[in-house]
């Protein structure tokens, strides 16, 4: 039988999904290893180089081990390795529940419609709002998502006028989360509350939960 395709990857591991609109949901992370940003704030710089290549089959019967239908492949980025896309629709062809972790710096057209896109809009305090693809707008799906990550207000502000502007909020469900140890959560609230936006607030419930620790 011919091998499937290889993809490297940096860990696989049970957890509670700390973001989107599955927060809490218990779920199987799938982190592939490598990606071309290098946000300021990162917090899986460790996930740049290094990790295992494995086969999809090995990487699904990992999956499977772990007994979980909730499965999100995040990164790094992840469609920076070609069989991403492959592994997903292996992923929901098993079964399972997909999810898609992504920067909003590779083309997001085409996914499997399976798959439920969480894709970040990098603002200014990030350092790589240059390497959005603002072609990705257009191929957003309504049950995908679209995640910010906010610095402080110059950063709020641009992502309003980008949610304006594009009426995001009409195209996908839109989250606003503040950047751990730079702006306070409540502050953050405040500013949505304030403007009434048609927007998400969430907190990374992981480092809530077990602060920067891997695996988690
Ligand atoms: S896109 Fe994600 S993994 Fe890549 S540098 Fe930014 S935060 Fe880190």
């Amino acid at each position: 039988m011919k091998e499937s395709k290889r993809l490297r990857v940096s860990e696989i591991f049970a957890s509670l999904q700390g973001e989107s609109t599955t927060v809490g949901v218990p779920t199987v992370f799938v982190r592939l290893t490598g990606c071309p940003l290098r946000c300021r704030w990162c917090d899986t710089a460790y996930a740049f180089s290094g990790g295992e290549r494995l086969t999809i089959d090995e990487i699904l019967a990992r999956v499977s081990d772990l007994g979980l239908p909730e499965v999100c492949v995040t990164g790094g980025e992840p469609l920076a390795q070609a069989a991403c896309r492959e592994l997903l629709a292996t992923l929901a062809d098993a079964g399972h529940r997909v999810s898609l972790e992504t920067s909003g710096a590779l083309s997001i057209a085409g996914l499997d419609p399976r798959v439920r896109c969480v894709m970040d809009l990098k603002a200014p305090g990030s350092g790589e709002a240059d390497k959005n693809l603002w072609d990705n707008l257009d191929h957003l799906r309504p049950h995908d998502e679209v995640k910010f990550v906010l610095a402080g207000r110059a950063d709020y502000d641009w992502a309003k006028d980008v949610l304006e502007r594009h009426g995001l909020a009409r195209r996908a469900t839109v989250l606003f989360s503040p950047v751990t140890g730079e702006l306070a959560p409540s502050t953050l609230a405040d500013w949505i509350v304030a403007d009434r936006l048609p927007v998400r607030f969430q907190l990374q419930l992981h480092k809530i939960l077990w602060g920067d620790a891997r695996g988690k």
